[in-house]
């Protein structure tokens, strides 16, 4: 009997010197939403279409970005040419479906697709995450 009581009083003190232990151990959890952390330079968040100066997409419809997604029907792009030459872009992306691999944003010989760090829009609306520019 009494061994049994000096083995629970024994596990007790051993449980608590745990938790005193990780009591004063730096954090590794953050009060998340209220507070974030800083995401690395090479975070795979949101895609960005990018513009110029001139909000002029620097995207030029050839669709190398289509050709080598593994998702199908993620990217969609439609090109119209005037007869004047001024190019029409209307670019769509489907942020449900993409993997976030980053092919087209590597292979897109413009740079007009980037990274960004935005990691916070989920959604329970799916049309919300086709973006159409
Ligand atoms: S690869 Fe770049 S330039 Fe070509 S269609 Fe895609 S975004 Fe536009
Ligand atoms: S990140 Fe990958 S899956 Fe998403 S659109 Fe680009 S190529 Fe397709």
């Amino acid at each position: 009997m009494f061994s049994d009581f000096f083995k629970g009083l024994k596990s007790l003190f051993n449980g608590h010197k745990t938790v005193m232990k990780q009591a004063f151990q730096k954090r590794v959890t953050l009060e998340y939403p209220e507070k974030k952390r800083d995401v690395s330079d090479n975070f795979r968040g949101r895609i960005e279409i990018v513009k110029d100066e001139n909000d002029k997409l620097l995207c030029i419809g050839c669709g190398l970005c289509k050709k080598v997604c593994p998702c199908n029907g993620v990217i969609n792009i439609e090109k119209q040419t005037e007869e004047n030459g001024k190019l029409h872009i209307r670019y769509e992306r489907d942020e449900a479906q993409c993997i976030y691999c980053g092919n087209c944003v590597e292979n897109c010989p413009q740079k007009a697709l980037k990274f960004t760090k935005e990691y916070e829009f989920a959604t329970d609306v799916k049309s919300e995450l086709r973006k159409i520019v």
